[in-house]
């Protein structure tokens, strides 16, 4: 195996500590959580005292002010133990970024520290019923009314939506200019008018509590504009690349972890006489899902190294969201092949790494959408 070079003694230290907090504090209420569809506040507090949140925003606003290597650790290691309940990346590593890069200085003291804490859950609202890879086309108003905004419309498929405390909603501030009357609001999830619909039965990802929102004439303050008027579709733009870098991490850590528990699996399993992992074919097929993740993770760990010099441009950050996500996909499934029958049963990690595995492909701009930005590029 490949040593990896970016990751210092401090960076190995805190993996340490991350992952026994996964260990300890998330996976043991995880099979209750799947079933109740969304993750206990008490564990955003834990994670929060642990000071296991935002790490990345600066210290005067309850971070720790760390790269993003630390970001990259803490989905490696809940990828590692299958933890796809909690949505602290979104949280932590899309949700108050936003805020921190093109919030005013109120924005930020009212909301980061509070944040870092888990005591406000973040979310980000694109998608909407009839708008998803088109996001220019969405319809949600907020339309400026003296002192504030009224806004209108309803979102759905919103990560960590049933939990949130606070909503970056994507709407159109001018119907009438497409992609430049979007502008990005703050919307409290206690505002009259505002209500959470249903968490959505999913295929995989059962913890996480993925909503409906709904704005009925919400009326939000004017100083709740996240940056300028108008210049929403930008900002969306410009945070793309992490966060489908991100997905891309997440995609190596967890086939990286399917090999291993299909090693193990096949170790231990024995038809005609011997272990499963003695037929030839076996060992082909896992020297094949080891190489191909070996492979996405000396790609992934070079566009990381960009990452953390600000230089990760849109293309190469779709590549790795598309590749990585494939390679997720295809090496899970004949991970899963390798287990048999056991491989359907939910009580098996390789099971629900599976079903959680699918989205991968399709959130964060699908796979389609991502050769689109390629093939922009050539
Ligand atoms: C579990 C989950 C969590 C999510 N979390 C969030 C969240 O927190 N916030 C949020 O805003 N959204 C979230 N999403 C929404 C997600 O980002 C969208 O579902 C995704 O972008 C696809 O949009 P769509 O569902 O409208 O599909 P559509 O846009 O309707 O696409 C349907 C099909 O058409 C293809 N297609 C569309 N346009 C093109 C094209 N130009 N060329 C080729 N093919 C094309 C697509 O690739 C896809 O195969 C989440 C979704 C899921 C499932």
């Amino acid at each position: 195996m490949l040593t990896r070079k970016l990751f210092s003694a401090d960076h190995e230290q805190f993996r340490d500590t991350a992952r026994k907090f996964f260990e300890r504090e998330i996976m043991p209420h995880h099979d209750r959580w799947e079933e109740q569809g969304f993750v206990d506040r008490e564990a955003w507090l834990k994670a929060g005292a642990a000071g296991l949140l935002c790490m990345t925003m600066p210290e005067a606003y309850g971070g720790v002010g760390v790269d993003r290597l630390y970001s990259t650790i803490m989905i490696e290691e809940a990828a590692r133990v299958g933890a796809s309940g909690p949505g602290f990346s979104l949280h932590s590593e899309i949700a108050s970024p936003y805020i921190n890069r093109y919030g005013s200085e109120a924005q930020k003291q009212q909301w980061l520290p509070r944040m870092a804490r888990g005591e406000i859950i973040g979310a980000i609202a694109m998608t909407e019923p009839g708008a998803g890879s088109d996001l220019q086309s969405i319809r949600t108003t907020a339309i400026r009314d003296g002192d504030h905004y009224v806004l209108n419309g309803s979102k759905t498929y919103i990560t960590n939506g049933h939990n949130s405390d606070l909503v970056i909603v994507v709407c159109k501030t001018d119907p009438t200019k497409g992609a430049k009357g979007t502008s990005l609001l703050l919307v409290e999830a206690d505002r009259p008018g505002f209500s959470k619909g249903k968490r959505l039965k999913k295929l995989g990802l059962k913890a996480q509590d993925t909503s409906e929102l709904f704005f009925d004439n919400v009326k939000v303050p004017a100083g709740n504009l996240l940056g300028r008027e108008g210049e929403g579709f930008m900002y969306l733009m410009q945070e793309l690349p992490w966060e489908r870098m991100m997905i891309a991490l997440r995609a190596v850590a967890s086939a990286e972890a399917a090999v291993e528990w299909t090693l193990e699996y096949t170790r231990n399993r024995k038809a005609f006489g011997k272990p499963v992992f003695d037929f030839q074919t076996t060992r082909h097929k896992l020297a094949e899902c080891r190489t191909q993740v070996q492979v996405g993770r000396a790609f992934a760990d070079q566009c990381l190294e960009a990452v953390l010099v600000g230089q990760l441009d849109p293309a190469t950050a779709a590549m790795a969201k598309y590749w990585c996500t494939d390679m997720q996909c295809k090496v899970i499934d004949d991970c899963l092949q390798l287990h048999g029958g056991s491989g359907y049963m939910l009580e098996y990690p390789i099971t629900r790494a599976y079903a959680d595995a699918r989205v991968q492909r399709i959130y964060g701009g699908t796979n389609e959408i991502m050769k689109e930005v390629i093939g922009r590029s050539l």
